[in-house]
């Protein structure tokens, strides 16, 4: 089944291109802090059950944070979440957030096969559906692991009635991104007319090259004024919006060490005390909303610029 006949496209809500400023865009990736990808080699997934989860806790925290300020952001879950906590689901629907979703067991979808893929994805859906007593029309892939090499996954997000994807991070990184994406929200031209809404996590340009801002690690671990220049630039440059990412566990300064790598420790350890601070300062000083605004039924997203999918065919 496909959404696109429930797409409404309806008025530009961000004032892009207009003079007044953008309303940007707050997104949470709701996982525990055992389950990213940096410490997979050493988190195998049929330890998660016994470990001693936070992700309720901590996602309690954000929600009371967005209540302090009245933004209203889209909750990407993790599927395994979903069905260990469902309660924690209709708390975030019941406190007037959308939720989304962050596949099932947080695997890459590069690592996977079209069909582990599908499979996957209605695994998650079915399970933050059943919880949430909602419809579930956005995907974020883990790690941002939508790539050239896997872009297949667009088509198969489409058929399942994914209305958009924030999953195609246009940076150069050693474990994710597709340099030279597209920077601003367009919509995918898919096989047999459809099409997929895609809302890129945020890139600046400094010295010809795209940079990551604005979100998990980038918010957290580089110089807020570096988070304030952006938001300048988005607002009076680009006239567009920012897509605000970050995760629960992330304020939490508390959670359990993992012992792995140095680099992931410093990715995944750094600035944990300041982070809530940060969120803060960005809820204060600037408007956010979900990507798609919680609707009686439906979707309500923008109308984007349809662009031609590049694509490597797959079997
Ligand atoms: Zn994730």
């Amino acid at each position: 089944m496909t959404m696109n006949g429930m797409l409404i496209p309806g008025k530009t809500l961000t004032g892009n291109k207009s003079n007044s400023k953008p309303v940007h865009i707050m997104s949470v990736d709701v996982e525990d802090y055992f389950m990213v990808e940096a410490f997979a080699g050493s988190v195998p997934r049929k330890t998660w059950d016994a470990r001693p989860s936070r992700v309720v806790t901590n996602t309690w925290r954000v929600l009371d944070l967005f209540d302090k300020f009245n933004v209203k952001a889209t909750f990407f879950f993790v599927g395994w979440v979903a069905q260990k906590f469902p309660e924690l689901v209709r708390d975030v629907c019941a406190r007037g957030h959308e939720v989304a979703c962050h596949s099932f067991w947080h695997r890459t979808v590069y690592s996977l096969t079209p069909e582990e893929f599908r499979e996957d994805t209605r695994a998650a859906v079915r399970t933050i559906e059943d919880a949430a007593g909602v419809r579930v029309y956005g995907y974020r892939a883990p790690s941002w692991s939508i790539t050239k090499e896997c872009l297949w996954a667009l088509d198969i997000l489409a058929e399942e009635g994914f209305a958009y994807d924030s999953s195609i991070y246009p940076i150069h990184h050693d474990l994710y991104g597709v340099p030279g994406a597209q920077r601003f929200p367009y919509a995918h031209q898919l096989e047999g007319s459809r099409t997929l809404l895609e809302f890129p996590p945020t890139t600046v340009r400094l010295l010809g090259q795209s940079l990551p801002a604005a979100g998990g690690g980038y918010l957290r671990i580089l110089p807020l004024a570096y988070t304030r220049w952006v938001f300048r630039e988005f607002e009076q440059e680009y006239r567009e919006r920012v897509v605000v990412y970050f995760h629960p566990w992330e304020l939490d300064p508390e959670q359990p060490r993992i012992r792995d790598k140095w680099k992931s420790r410093l990715r995944h350890y750094t600035n944990l005390k300041k982070m809530e601070r940060r969120l803060e300062s960005l809820l204060e000083n600037y408007s956010f909303r979900p990507f798609n605004e919680p609707v009686e039924s439906g979707v309500r997203l923008e109308a984007l610029p349809v662009l031609e999918t590049m694509r490597v065919p797959h079997d």
